[in-house]
């Protein structure tokens, strides 16, 4: 066998290995190429134990001594970016290109989650228009206590970053538990941070399978806010053990691009490429239907099918537009939806060919309403193309979804667009361009079985918050 990366949990500052493991198999070979620890329910209690014990102290530093440490792990997280963006491509076939990316953009984050956390001030209150004229309420903001963050495997970087440093420059301390897959990066970042002045318990990285550690992770008595990105079904099990716990959930999606006749689709289709590709199309916001107008779906498709055939396909150390899929198991999902839409009459425009993992990217033509493809989150490289008649059905086919995070709007003309977004069920509407999280100061949401709560910097740094009031009274 060939060497493989070791991993080990961070507990109390500490690494940690228990001789017992989770194996990391690679997207792209099917090999074996990394091992995790897996950790017991006693060495993950210990981690909550010495997360909250840290807490108190670490909230009682000063911001900005607080936002010191934390600048020494950003440094060592920029100085090592190559060797995490090999660990990605390795681990999620994530091209190499996208990997830096990916990094670069977490930096970025971090430092504007230190400027904006600088900027939040307490409230105040007059009480005299409540009848109380001698009454001035300061409302603080202060953190709430212990955060458990837990990450999907498709941004190991960006959606642990974005949870952990909110929550840890707030005054809060974490105990992170990367997907399996994406847990070498996540736990690489972790022996970063250990590296750092960050005092120890503040920040623990813990491992194991969801499916055998999920319930000891989220019903732990100690936590006192859920910050989970992942799958609804996941998503909707942590909801219902973990009662009494603030949460913040970001779910799937099955964000529509919707183009109205006027679009220009020239330029409308290379959005649309980009946004349900990228990354192999496993992202929450990947376009993941288009809802196009019957008069110009055959001219779109045209050109959709010319731009799908210049993707190139292969690994990612190469850069390839497309990549192998994150495992066997979504491969043989996704087959199945295919497989359901051409039973029922659909039409494969191109692509529907697979070797391993790798899923050539494919589009499916004349999708309907009684199709699993209309409606399921595939997670890879399939776009269904589905035509309205009228924008009364393309908003009733666009909200008829299970999911509500994003939509996209094609038109040149701004009043459809506007009036058309403002009845779109979802957290955001884009017009004119792909759907996406970013930038990621925008605030994030999801409704239906998208998620709950809002992210983005501010919203994300309130979240892990809470308004403590200190009430003056005094007598004239
Ligand atoms: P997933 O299978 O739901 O896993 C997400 C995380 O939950 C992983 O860390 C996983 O650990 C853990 N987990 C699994 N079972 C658990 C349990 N019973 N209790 C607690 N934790 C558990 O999702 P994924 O395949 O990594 O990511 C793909 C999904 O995430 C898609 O649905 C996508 O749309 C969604 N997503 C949403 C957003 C957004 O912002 N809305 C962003 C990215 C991804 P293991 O890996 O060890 O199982």
């Amino acid at each position: 066998m060939n060497k493989i990366e070791q991993m080990s949990a961070l507990i109390n500052g500490q690494s940690y290995q228990n001789g017992k493991w989770v194996e990391i198999i690679s997207p792209t070979t099917n090999e074996v190429i990394g091992q995790v620890p897996a950790l017991t329910k006693n060495e993950i209690d210990k981690a909550y134990q010495i997360a909250f014990d840290a807490q108190k102290l670490w909230a009682e530093m000063p911001l900005l001594a607080r936002i010191k440490v934390l600048n020494q792990w950003k440094e060592l997280i920029t100085s090592h970016k190559e060797k995490i963006a090999d660990l990605m491509v390795l681990e999620i076939a994530k091209g190499r290109k996208a990997a830096i990316t990916e990094v670069e953009r977490s930096v970025m984050y971090i430092d504007y989650t230190f400027e904006e956390m600088k900027r939040i001030h307490p409230r105040a209150y007059n009480g005299d228009s409540w009848n109380a004229k001698n009454k001035l309420g300061i409302f603080e903001y202060v953190p709430k206590g212990v955060v458990l963050a837990i990450s999907p495997f498709n941004y190991p970087v960006n959606l642990a970053i974005s949870k952990i440093i909110p929550a840890l420059v707030a005054g809060n301390s974490v105990v992170f538990k990367p997907a399996s897959q994406g847990s070498l990066v996540g736990l690489y970042l972790a022996q970063l941070a250990k590296a750092t002045e960050i005092p120890a318990g503040v920040f623990n990285a813990v491992s194991g399978k969801g499916s055998e550690i999920g319930d000891i992770l989220v019903e732990n008595p100690l936590i006192n806010v859920i910050s989970f990105t992942g799958s609804p079904e996941v998503g909707k099990h942590i909801a219902s053990k973990s009662l009494k716990v603030d949460m913040i959930l970001e779910l799937g999606g099955k964000d529509p691009a919707i183009v109205l006749a006027d679009a220009d689709l020239e330029d409308t289709a290379s959005k649309i490429i980009k946004g349900a590709f990228s990354y192999s199309g496993q992202r929450c916001t990947a376009i993941k239907r288009v809802l196009v107008d019957a008069k110009v779906k055959n001219q779109l498709a045209k050109i959709l099918v010319a731009k799908v055939a210049k993707l190139s396909v292969g690994k990612p150390e190469d850069d390839c537009d497309i990549t192998p899929v994150i495992d066997n198991k979504t491969v043989k999902y996704i087959q199945g939806l295919i497989s359901d839409a051409l039973k029922k009459g659909a039409k494969n425009l191109i692509g529907n060919k697979v070797e391993g993992n790798l899923m050539m990217p494919t589009l499916i033509d004349n999708v309907k309403e009684n199709m699993k493809l209309a409606w399921e989150e595939p997670f890879g490289p399939v776009l269904p193309i589905i035509s309205f008649k009228d924008i009364e059905q393309a908003i009733s086919i666009a909200n008829k979804s299970e999911y509500g995070l994003q939509a996209a709007i094609f038109t040149t003309n701004i009043n459809s667009a506007l009036s058309i977004a403002k009845r779109l069920e979802t957290g955001t509407v884009n017009i004119n361009d792909q759907t996406q999280r970013g930038p990621d100061h925008f605030p994030f949401t999801g409704i239906k079985d998208s998620g709950l709560g809002a992210q983005g910097i501010h919203d994300s740094l309130i979240s892990f918050m809470r308004p403590k009031g200190i009430v003056l009274n005094w007598k004239d």
